[in-house]
C-alpha cells in the first residue's frame, strides 16, 4: 500500500505561489484561489508593485468575504532571472514554510508583432527566455522544494501541483508573433516532462490553454478580436476573463483531478472545436 505524505490533509495551511499575480490572468488566479479558501498565497510581479499590493489586498478582502482568512504577501521577481527564481522559492520558504501549487503564469507579448520576415532574434531570445526557460526552471526548483518536503513519499492524490498557463498559441500558428508561438509550444512539451517526471512523486501538472482573454496584454488588439468574435471566432461568442481561467486553475488546486496528469485544459470559449 502506498503511504502518502502527512500534510495531504492539511487543506486550510496549503500555500500557491503564483507568478505574474499583479495584474491580468494572474490576479484572475489569485482571486479565484482566494474565493476558494485552503491556499495562502505568495503574489510574484516584475515591475507594478502598487497593482501586486491590489491584487494582495482584494484577495485577502474576498477571502474574509468567503469565511476565510488567508495570507497573501507580494514578492518581486524576475521569472527570467535565475537568481530572482531562487529568490522567489526562498521567499516562499522562510515566509510560508511550505509549496503547494506553483502557477507558472507570467509571460509577455513580443514588443512588436512583426511577420517572422522580419522579426527578431532579440525579440525571440526575449520570449523565450521570460515564456519558456523561466517557468521550465522555476519548476525545476518548486518540484525540489516539493520533494523535500514529501520526504521520500509521494503526495496525497490532488494536494501537489504545478499549474503552466500556456496559449492556443502553443498549436496555433500566428505569423506575427512567430516567437510567442514557438516559446509557447515549447512550454507545452515542458508539461509532458514534469508530468512524466513527477508522477512518482504524486505531484499532478498541468497546462492551461487560454483562448483570447481581456488583460492589459490584448488590450492593443482589442478592436481586431471585437471583430473576430463577432465574425464567430469562437463557439461562445465573448472575451474571455481572467475569472474564467482562475476558476479552471482552482478545479486543479483543490484537487477535482486526483487521476490526471500531464492534461490540457482548454479555457478558450470553444476555440479548439473544428466546425463544418
Ligand atoms: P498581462 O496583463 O500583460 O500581465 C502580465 C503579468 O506578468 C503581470 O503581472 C506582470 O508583472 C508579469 N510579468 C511580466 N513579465 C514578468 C517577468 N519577467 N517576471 C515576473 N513577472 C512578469 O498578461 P496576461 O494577459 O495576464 O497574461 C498572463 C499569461 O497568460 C501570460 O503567460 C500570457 O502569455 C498568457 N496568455 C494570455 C492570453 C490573453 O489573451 N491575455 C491568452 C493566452 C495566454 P508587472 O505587473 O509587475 O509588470
Amino acid at each position: 500500500m502506498v503511504q502518502h505524505d502527512a500534510q495531504g490533509s492539511d487543506a486550510a495551511g496549503r500555500v500557491a505561489l503564483i507568478t505574474g499575480a499583479s495584474r491580468g490572468i494572474g490576479r484572475g488566479i489569485a482571486l479565484e484561489l482566494a474565493r476558494a479558501g485552503g491556499y495562502h498565497l505568495a503574489i510574484n510581479y516584475l515591475a507594478n508593485e502598487g497593482a501586486a499590493y491590489e491584487t494582495a489586498s482584494a484577495c485577502r478582502a474576498v477571502g474574509r468575504e468567503a469565511g476565510h482568512e488567508l495570507r497573501a504577501e507580494i514578492v518581486r521577481g524576475d521569472v527570467a532571472s535565475a537568481a530572482d527564481r531562487q529568490g522567489l522559492i526562498d521567499f516562499v520558504r522562510e515566509r510560508y514554510g511550505r509549496l503547494d501549487l506553483l502557477v507558472n503564469n507570467a509571460g509577455v507579448a513580443p514588443s512588436v508583432r512583426a511577420d517572422i520576415l522580419e522579426a527578431t532574434e532579440e525579440s525571440f531570445d526575449r520570449l523565450v527566455q521570460i515564456n519558456l526557460k523561466g517557468p521550465y526552471f522555476l519548476t525545476q526548483l518548486a518540484a525540489r522544494y516539493m520533494i523535500e518536503q514529501l520526504g521520500g513519499r509521494p503526495a496525497a492524490p490532488g494536494t501537489r501541483n504545478v499549474v503552466t498557463i500556456t496559449s492556443i498559441s502553443a498549436y496555433t500558428a500566428s505569423v506575427n508573433r512567430g516567437d510567442y508561438c514557438i516559446a509557447k509550444a515549447g512550454l507545452a512539451m515542458h508539461t509532458k516532462l514534469w508530468a512524466a517526471r513527477l508522477a512518482e512523486c504524486g505531484i499532478g501538472v498541468f497546462e492551461i490553454q487560454p483562448g483570447v482573454i481581456e488583460t492589459d496584454m490584448t488590450a492593443a488588439v482589442r478592436a481586431r478580436y471585437d471583430a473576430l468574435f463577432a465574425a464567430d471566432l469562437t463557439p461562445f461568442p465573448r472575451w474571455g476573463t481572467p475569472a474564467d481561467v482562475g476558476k479552471a486553475v482552482t478545479a486543479v488546486a483543490r484537487g477535482h483531478f486526483p487521476y490526471s496528469t500531464g492534461m490540457v485544459i482548454d479555457v478558450d470559449g470553444g476555440f479548439r472545436l473544428r466546425r463544418l
